[in-house]
């Protein structure tokens, strides 16, 4: 006699999935650095604050032989490599290494340190910089870093913008942070143009592809969604970015999750829309669970939210490109089967918005 299984069908849901979403080239860039370290120089290797704002990627390397360390001050008198994190150092990091006898890797994203050469280029000119961006973030602390401190100021909204009183204002440049809200950050910088109209815009936008491509995907993605989901780390700047934007776009809940456990998932109801997306610190190992776990709960219907294809590469330094880099090496982050990934390169696997 055979048995019958009354199974309750599953709720059905939409599942949007932005693209681009989670690692940009600067962080792919950065990891790649510290595992091809410990496979040159084997472990450990030490590594000066988090090397991206993500606790499975920090957790990853420990586990491949890294020490993650805040200050050099740390590290004891070692043969081994130093490695200074995405966000970037200031000037007096380098410094202190060579003091120490420090071997020491750059892993700054070629990005922040175009910003670096920027304001330096402004002051160069006889600029007083205004450095566009959060207080306390590594990448600020970096770029502030680059100059002496009368040489650079701080302005986080359009309240600082308005109050700034410079010694000469026909004297000033501005850059900003990477990884801001383009759209705030514009109400700052017509702020500061409309209070000093002598003032110059760096030579380069500071605000990076990969922030703009994730911000303009949350854009296409977040109208009448009831749920939006960023994957990524409270103290990572652009993730917090994509879960504002997700907001003001309409999005009726939006949050940033660690991971697949911190889906509020009794909130979830039948036919809700819901957006998915990653700062560009989140692996893609993450995203999958979830993507995995929305299916065994949910009948899913999948739509890609594709605004652009990135392509960018940055190469890592001269002296570890003799060391090979395989798929396994990075299995940790990226999973193990990209060909079934529904990633901005696979927009044809499932209907698009
Ligand atoms: S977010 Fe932009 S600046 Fe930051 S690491 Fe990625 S590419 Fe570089």
């Amino acid at each position: 006699m055979e048995h019958q299984v009354n199974q309750t069908p599953k709720q059905h849901l939409t599942l949007r999935l932005c693209g681009p979403r989670g690692f940009c080239a600067g962080v792919d860039r950065a990891i790649q650095i510290v595992v091809l370290a410990l496979k040159k120089y084997g472990a450990p290797v030490y590594v000066r604050h988090e090397i991206v704002h993500n606790a499975h990627v920090v957790e990853g390397l420990k586990e491949r032989g890294a020490i993650f360390v805040e200050e050099l001050s740390e590290i004891p008198p070692t043969d081994q490599p130093v490695i200074f994190s995405a966000h970037g150092v200031p000037k007096s990091v380098p410094a202190d290494a060579e003091r120490r006898n420090f071997v020491y890797l750059d892993a700054t994203c070629p990005l922040v340190s175009k910003v670096h050469k920027q304001a330096v280029r402004h002051t160069r000119l006889g600029r007083h910089v205004l450095l566009i961006g959060h207080n306390g973030h590594p990448e600020v602390i970096g770029t502030m870093g680059q100059l002496a401190s009368d040489q650079v100021s701080l302005i986080e909204t359009v309240e600082d913008a308005d109050k700034f009183q410079p010694e000469d204002s026909n004297a000033l440049g501005f850059v900003t942070q990477t990884t801001l809200s383009v759209d705030d950050t514009k109400g700052i910088i017509d702020k500061l143009k409309q209070r000093f109209p002598a003032i110059e815009a760096p030579a380069a936008e500071s605000i990076c592809y990969a922030t703009t491509n994730r911000q303009n995907a949350i854009k296409k993605a977040a109208r009448g969604a009831d749920h939006f989901f960023i994957v990524g780390a409270p103290n990572s700047s652009n993730s917090m970015r994509l879960v504002e934007m997700a907001s003001q776009i309409g999005a009726k809940n939006s949050k940033l999750v660690r991971n697949a456990s911190e889906i509020p998932w009794d909130d979830i109801g039948e036919g809700n829309i819901v957006g998915l997306s990653a700062g560009a610190s989140a692996p893609e190992v993450l995203i999958d669970e979830i993507i995995a776990e929305f299916k065994q709960k949910y009948d899913v219907k999948l739509e890609l939210a594709i605004t652009a294809i990135e392509d960018e590469e940055f190469q890592v330094m001269r002296s570890l490109r003799d060391t090979e880099l395989v798929a396994a090496d990075m299995e940790f982050v990226n999973g193990r089967d990209k060909s079934g990934d529904l990633g901005v390169n696979a927009p044809s696997k499932a209907g698009g918005l």
